[in-house]
């Protein structure tokens, strides 16, 4: 099973800032779309960073309440790691546990194309171990 699976489930759309917009701003992007990340494109439209709402609670913890005036590029993490969409999910997985985060930006030709969450890749393990069981089930039925 590979990330494109996941992505042909959810669609590649991608909530994606700069990094001037503010920590208050790009909060109220990650609750109104109901969603743990935001990906930060430079004036190119290239990816420079990931922007979490871990890194919201970061940023709270260090400098309290100023830092919601504070542009996001001073909390981003610049040095993301991204996959193909070929990439399987068992290796997206084992790179989120590795890494201790839970997203991961997939890039084709260098350009994003889809965001998979650890959330994605949860639902696609159940849906697989849920189709497995009523294979067996229906295996047993026949026998
Ligand atoms: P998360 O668990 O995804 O909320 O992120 C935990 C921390 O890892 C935050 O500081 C994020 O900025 C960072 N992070 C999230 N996704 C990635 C990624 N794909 N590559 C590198 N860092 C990431």
């Amino acid at each position: 099973m590979t990330v494109s699976r996941i992505l042909k489930d959810k669609g590649s759309a991608v909530i994606s800032v700069t990094g001037e917009q503010t920590v208050e701003v790009v909060c109220g992007l990650l609750s109104g779309n109901r969603i743990g990340a935001v990906v930060v494109l430079d004036a190119g439209g290239e990816l420079c960073g990931i922007f979490t709402e871990r890194d919201v609670v970061n940023a709270l913890a260090r400098e309290g309440t100023d830092a919601f005036s504070r542009p996001v590029s001073t909390y981003m993490t610049r040095d993301v790691e991204t996959v193909g969409r070929d990439a399987t999910v068992a290796s997206v997985m084992a790179r989120m546990t590795a890494g201790r985060f839970r997203h991961m930006p997939v890039v084709k030709h260098q350009r994003l194309v889809g965001v998979v969450s650890i959330g994605d890749v949860v639902k696609n393990k159940i849906e697989k171990a849920e189709r497995e069981a009523a294979e067996i089930r229906a295996y047993i039925a026949s026998a």
